[in-house]
């Protein structure tokens, strides 16, 4: 059988479950506004610029390890929202449009699910909805060829799968899908794998049990592992369907081998179909993809200004030296807490040893 997570604490916001699913209410659970931010517009502001300062560091890598002609694409990210303009208190910045950029892929991924958040409430209000895993068998190759040939085959036997159990259950599964690969820099070995929303229980049972049985016939009993494929129940919040509308590449990539790895994954996913609905799961409405970010920041005084990226401080700087966002204090005290926070947890922890030995 296919390992279930049985622990249906599958919300760490279990409230929130309850809560009418409409699109702002799916996205206000994907950030919460903490104490060391004035207000939700300007913690959405401070994540931009730590994934701009992400992505940077990221291009840089790959910049230099990527073929010449992979190079005009990742300089469009290396631009991509370098300039925020303020009229009043109306800022926007300029967007590249590419997976590889974590800017982007946090828009992406919020148009993904306010675009389909609607529908997998009504999904769930049928029936409980599952986050299926499935895989085969990792890829040890230098060759982006290969790792698209094996999310090609991916695709493909998913569709068979469906197809075939359309036919012969009379049961359409519902849900999504997308495509995905992560890179083990140890063994250098990509693990492309199925991130799946499934409607129902049986229904997700059965999607694993027709996976294993056609990737065994490809790859053999050896290669095809029953415990390596999963099923978990998720409930109907921003937090339970982050895995599959996650759009980002790696968050970051820090050295040659992980930048090497990075870049053949992302030639590999060129054309292919990543994101896909499956049976009845509509979209409220096409998720257009904006060209600019635009946000109202509550936090600032209405004025006409320019601000410039500067990666050293993560923010955004206006010609008067003045940061926009102040991501380097903001910083300092998430680190000051997380220190005491350090502190606080050893001392408990020695206490208990101390009192233990008593
Ligand atoms: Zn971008």
């Amino acid at each position: 059988m296919a390992k279930i997570k049985t622990n249906v604490n599958c919300s760490p916001h279990k409230h929130e479950q309850n809560v009418k699913a409409s699109g702002s209410t799916f996205l206000d659970t994907l950030e919460l506004t903490s104490d060391f931010f004035k207000s939700k517009s300007h913690e959405s502001l401070y994540r931009t610029a730590i994934a701009k300062h992400n992505t940077l560091t990221k291009i840089y890598s790959i910049l230099d390890v990527c073929e010449n002609h992979r190079k005009p694409n990742y300089w469009k990210t290396w631009h991509c929202s370098n300039v925020v303009l303020q009229n009043g208190t109306a800022l926007v910045t300029g967007l590249c449009r590419k997976r590889w950029c974590n800017v982007c892929a946090r828009k992406k991924t919020a148009e993904l699910i306010r675009g389909y958040s609607e529908s997998l409430s009504q999904l769930q209000a049928e029936d409980n909805c599952f986050l299926v895993t499935l895989t085969a068998q990792t890829i040890k190759s230098n060759n982006a060829k290969r790792l698209k040939a094996e999310f090609q085959l991916y695709n493909k036997e998913l569709k068979r799968a469906i197809d075939s159990i359309r036919k012969t259950h009379k049961t359409p599964l519902n849900g999504f899908k997308k495509v995905e690969s992560t890179y083990n820099p140890i063994s250098n070995e990509f693990h492309p794998h199925l991130h799946l929303i499934i409607q129902g229980e049986a229904n997700a049972k059965l999607l694993v049990d027709y996976w294993i049985k056609q990737m065994t016939k490809r790859y053999g009993k050896k290669k095809i592992n029953r415990g390596a494929q999963s099923i978990e129940k998720i409930g109907n919040t921003a937090k339970d369907y982050i895995e599959v509308f996650k759009y980002a590449t790696k968050g970051s990539v820090k050295d040659s081998i992980n930048a090497k790895a990075e870049d053949l994954m992302i030639e590999a996913m060129e054309g292919i179909q990543v994101f896909k609905p499956i049976g009845k799961l509509r979209k409220v409405k096409k998720p257009i993809e904006e060209k600019d970010q635009r946000l109202t920041a509550d936090f600032i005084q209405p004025k006409d200004e320019i601000y410039i990226y500067c990666n050293d401080q993560k923010d955004y700087i206006a010609p008067n030296y003045t940061p926009l966002i102040g991501t380097i204090d903001i910083e300092s005290k998430i680190n000051k807490e997380s220190a005491l926070n350090r502190i606080k947890t050893s001392n408990i922890n020695t206490s208990k040893q101390w009192e233990e030995k008593q």
